[in-house]
């Protein structure tokens, strides 16, 4: 690449599929696929005692408080252990109950530190999107230090689950680097895009990477900053995403992501109405509940990189 080219890489496209986007011949002729995300991150945010400067209040009932606190923050950290100790476990049973996967999006720290939880995704066989080795921004490492952290995320999850990960997704987005990087690393595909609602490919360095876009919109990051957050709210959030899109789904079928997080939707007012969901989604047919890494498969097999749109 020339300095230039290389100044605008990742390249944009405000094009896409654009008005045609291809059918995307689900599986069991689905009007939609699912991919529920769970975050796991509890364990590898921000903290003094890993050497940050501050505690890490992202996704917690105090974010943008105006706490004052240097150093430790002790709510804050109880906030996210009450993930990893509570939350988890409820979102595990509601999916266990019901027989659907989800993905975790797990960050490989979190599960060095919650051995319990990397036991109960090999039992559950969930699949593993990497979610960093720890909850970092990566845009905020040397190209040397993100390379490090991604081989020893990739590590870690051998260690932790006896298999890596395919798929990559970054805390909020990559850097200019990260995706070049993950191409290196033999990460088949990653979930730092929001811009579709299909996977698409990519050319990286005359390279195809398979990008399956992710979203922050049917995601329980939108229960924070602080306010009332009732089970109905993000039953509506969820349910009308999918009514919408499984109506379109007669003609051009899609993918509906679901991001949760356990130390927000493991609280029992807020699980209650992604109970409610999943009892919604069941009672529909032709719906393709799936693992991130079975849209990938079904990808690869039904759209083959020479005639995916680059
Ligand atoms: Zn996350």
């Amino acid at each position: 690449m020339t300095n230039s080219e290389q100044a605008n890489f990742p390249k944009r496209d405000f094009t896409g599929y654009g008005r045609t986007p291809p059918h995307p011949r689900w599986p069991g002729n689905a009007r939609i696929a699912i991919n529920f995300a769970v975050n796991i991150e509890e364990g590898s945010e921000y903290s003094p005692l890993d050497g940050d400067p501050r505690t890490d209040t992202a996704l917690t009932e105090g974010e943008g408080m105006d706490t004052g606190i240097v150093g430790r923050d002790l709510a804050a950290e109880s906030m996210y252990e009450y993930g990893s100790r509570v939350g988890f476990w409820r979102l595990l049973s509601l999916f266990e109950k019901r027989g659907l996967p989800f993905t975790a999006f797990a960050c490989a720290k979190a599960l060095e530190r919650t051995p319990d939880i990397a036991a109960a995704l090999r039992d559950n066989a969930a699949d593993v999107c990497c979610h960093g080795y720890r909850w970092e921004k990566h845009w905020l490492l040397t190209r040397e230090e993100e390379k490090r952290q991604i081989e020893r995320a990739v590590e870690s999850l051998q260690q932790s689950l006896g298999q890596g990960p395919q798929g990559w997704c970054c805390r909020y987005g990559p850097s200019i680097n990260t995706r070049e990087l993950l191409v290196e690393a033999g990460i088949s595909y990653d979930s730092d895009a929001y811009n579709d609602e299909l996977p698409y490919w990519v050319d990286v360095n005359g390279r195809k990477q398979l990008i399956i876009p992710y979203s922050l919109v049917a995601n329980d990051c939108k229960l924070v900053p602080r306010g009332l957050q009732t089970a109905d709210d993000f039953f509506a959030l969820l349910s009308d995403a999918f009514d919408q899109l499984y109506e379109e789904g007669e003609t051009n079928p899609k993918m509906l992501n679901i991001g949760l997080h356990p130390r927000m939707a493991g609280h029992p007012g807020r699980a209650r109405g992604l109970a409610r969901f999943l009892d919604h989604v069941r009672s529909h047919d032709r719906v393709w509940v799936c693992k991130r890494n079975d849209i990938a498969q079904h990808w690869r097999q039904t759209f083959p990189t020479e005639d995916g749109k680059g």
